[in-house]
């Protein structure tokens, strides 16, 4: 049994992210497993190491410890380059010179009986202008690369899942083809500006460090989808998958990087202790 955490040096760790690393932490725990940090650090106009340093501060100070070396995306950008060209290889991917100006004019220009634009896990659903477009024998460098869904459910028909662990109890979530291509759509697999991207580089990564049970918030569950088709489409094993609820401010409002008033690093020098953090989050003390 295997799990991890897989925060962004984006910003402080706040209580959200003590949640779930506590909650993946206690899985691996509970099952005798282990448990491993990752650091997803893809993003490099974001990513400072600064963060990095106090991720790992703030999670000993909580009182977790994990493998070394730890994985950093930043040092695995081959391995995603490898599996970029395993689905161009299979004609599964396209180059998209789309602006983000483009794709919003696509989805608003009037057509005749079209519904709404639709959102899927990364915002609008892309409408498409650039998969009929003839693909060239190698990709260009200056393209992003979404998947072309049609193609990646033709191969999938029977539609994919996976398995929710919660407390004991399992249940499955499915999607079907049809689902897939119209609530997912041609998602980005490898931006501009990374050369891959957070769906394509954590199945890279969560298969290559052997995860699982992978945890993480509600928030991604629609994401795990996407997750569970690049698995299929890449010959990779599906973890299972825990999505625990979300540590939500006053006002009901997920915490997000900015919140700097619920930082780990804030609680700590106002001089709260681990234990406060623990029942803060609603997780019952543990020796
Ligand atoms: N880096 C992602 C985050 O911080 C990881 C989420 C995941 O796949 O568990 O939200």
């Amino acid at each position: 049994m295997r799990t991890r955490f897989a925060p962004s040096p984006t910003g402080p760790l706040h209580l959200g992210h003590a949640f779930s690393a506590l909650c993946a932490y206690r899985l691996a725990q509970d099952h005798g497993g282990t448990f491993l940090l990752r650091i997803e650090d893809i993003d490099q106009s974001r990513a400072r190491p600064e963060w990095e340093a106090q991720i790992y501060d703030d999670l000993q100070w909580l009182g977790l410890d994990w493998p070394q070396p730890v994985l950093r995306q930043s040092a695995n950008l081959a391995a995603y380059k490898t599996a970029l060209d395993t689905l161009w290889q299979r004609g599964l991917i396209y180059p998209c010179h789309c602006t983000r100006r483009d794709i919003q004019a696509a989805l608003t220009a009037p057509q005749e009986g079209d519904a709404p634009p639709r959102m899927g896990p990364d915002g609008h659903i892309y409408p498409g202008t650039c998969r009929s477009a003839p693909r060239p024998a190698t990709w260009p460098a200056d393209a992003a690369l979404r998947l072309d869904m049609r193609a990646a459910m033709a191969l999938l028909p029977q539609g994919v899942r996976f398995c929710e662990t919660s407390s004991g109890s399992d249940a499955w979530h499915m999607i079907s083809a049809k689902e897939a291509i119209e609530n997912i759509g041609d998602i980005v697999l490898s931006r501009r500006d990374m050369g891959t991207s957070y769906h394509l580089s954590v199945v890279v990564d969560d298969a290559a460090q052997a995860i699982t049970h992978v945890t993480r918030g509600q928030d991604l569950f629609d994401a795990t989808f996407v997750h569970v088709i690049l698995q299929r489409l890449l010959g990779l094993p599906t973890p299972v998958y825990h999505h625990h609820r979300l540590i939500r401010d006053d006002t009901g409002k997920r915490l997000a990087k900015r919140d700097d008033a619920r930082a780990i690093a804030r609680y700590r020098d106002e001089g709260l202790t681990p234990a406060d953090i623990h029942a803060l989050v609603g997780l019952p003390p543990r020796p």
